[in-house]
Formats: C-alpha cells, structure tokens, sequence
C-alpha cells in the first residue's frame, strides 16, 4: 500500500504523532508513505505563530525515524495551501529544503476558507463552484513548484448543497482546461480519499478521473489525507477498485521530486 498525503502532529490540525503513524504504516505493511504536513502562509500561520511548520525539525524527525523504519519509503514532503499574494515567500520556503514531494492545494476562494463554511455566504452553488474552478486553475499555472494537485473538489467537503460533487457536464471547459494543465505540466492528479459526506468515495468525484484518463492523463496519486493513525489509506481497497475501472495500472510515487510509477 501506497499513501502520498499524510499529516502529522507537525501541522496544526494533525492528531497523531508521526511515530504512532509509522507504526500503524508497518503493521499495514505499506510500501510508500509520505509526510505532507500544511504549509499554510494565508492563515494559520499568521493566526498562531506557534503552529508555523519548523522544517528543519520536521525533516529533522522524519531523517531519524527512517533508520527504524527501514522496510518502506519515507517521503519528507509538504501541502502547499495555495494563495497568490504571497507567492515569493512560499518559493522561498519550498526551496529551503529539499522535499521529496509537494502537494498544491487550494483551501481558500478569494480569501475565504472553505472549511467552517465563510465561502458559501450569500452565493449561488454555480457562483461558488465557478469562482473555486477559476482558483484552481491559477494555483495550477503558477510558478510555484509542485508535483501533485491535492484534493481538487475540496470545497465539496464542506458545500451546503444537497448536490456538493462538481460534475464534469456542468463546467466542461473550466474542468476541461485544469486538468490540461495538469498533464502539461506533466504533475499528477491526486485521488483523495477524504471525501467526507461529499457523496462521492474521492475527490476528484469519479466523473471527473474519468474525464481526466480520456485526456491522457496518466500520473495520478492515492492520497488518504489522515490526519490521525487510523484514517492511514482509507477506503484503500475501494479508491484502487475505483481507479482500477477507469483504466489506471499505475500510481505515480515521488522520490526527491522525481516521479516513480508503482503497479496497482
Ligand atoms: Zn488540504
Ligand atoms: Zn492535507
């Protein structure tokens, strides 16, 4: 088993320890695991200084429990939370260190955040779902560096719509030219397992992986974004189920930001 999006302790919202972690990842057997703690410059960490990531010391730990953990991958990686206006610094931090892996996801939608809802005040589903389209598609073509598009659907999460799946049909020239941009930049599509009440078992919902393999596009990564232990590879079986009928034989892992395809 193969996990490219977990949190730790060293990120604000990260419940266990990256020890506890690794031991649930050895008693899985896994093959792969990558440490992708927040790296959040918008909000959290002007919110609470304290909670800032301290690089070193995260790398610092993870180099450590590599010696014990020798039997599988340990990638050192972060997820980017996208925001524009503060580009310069982020490529500053993303170049401090040398990352095996780095998420690029979009959390907020003109300075909202998704989570605990600000978003979604006074504005249409179509309203909504086109303004958080437009962003990803930024954070996208940004010369910010990265490897994977994290949870794009994110904002289904928390939508307070009965329909809270984006789908393809309703948005096809928005969604066509994200995930164009995706295989040009030749990064891959994250399949996210924490879909939480979206309806759907992933984000992207199925509808739009499907769209994307008929793109061509062919690097995509399993991503259970835990945030505790036990939510390691959730609905494993099922996402690699799901993936397996689109087409897909292979997940793309990272390695020193260099891409490695894993069979399925
Ligand atoms: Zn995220
Ligand atoms: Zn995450």
């Amino acid at each position: 088993m193969i996990d490219s999006h977990v949190h730790t302790t060293f990120s604000p919202d990260g419940l266990t320890s990256m020890e506890e972690i690794l031991v649930r990842a050895r008693a899985l057997g896994m093959q792969y695991i990558a440490f992708t703690e927040h790296l959040d410059l918008d909000y959290m960490f002007y919110q609470n200084q304290e909670q800032k990531l301290n690089i070193a010391r995260y790398a610092g730990r993870a180099l450590k429990l590599r010696e014990q953990y020798k039997e599988f991958e340990i990638a050192i990686g972060v997820e980017f939370g996208f925001c524009e206006h503060n580009k310069a610094e982020a490529k500053k931090i993303l170049a401090s260190y040398p990352f095996d892996v780095i998420i690029n996801s979009v959390h907020m939608s003109e300075g909202k955040d998704a989570f605990g809802g600000e978003m979604f005040k006074d504005r249409t589903r179509r309203e909504i779902f086109s303004t958080y389209l437009d962003d990803v598609l930024k954070s996208i073509t940004s010369d910010i560096p990265y490897d994977i598009v994290g949870h794009f659907g994110y904002i289904s999460r928390y939508a307070p719509f009965s329909d809270k799946i984006i789908q393809y049909g309703e948005f096809p020239a928005k969604v066509d030219a994200i995930l164009q941009a995706i295989i040009d930049r030749n990064v891959s599509l994250e399949i996210n397992a924490a879909s939480h009440g979206s309806g759907s078992l992933t984000l992207p919902d199925i509808n739009i992986i499907n769209r994307f393999y008929s793109l061509g596009g062919m690097n995509i990564t399993y991503g259970s974004d835990a945030h505790s232990a036990k939510s390691l590879c959730r609905n494993y079986r099922e996402v690699m189920d799901l993936i397996r009928s689109v087409g897909y034989e292979y997940l793309t892992v990272y390695s020193g930001r260099k891409p490695v395809k894993v069979k399925i």
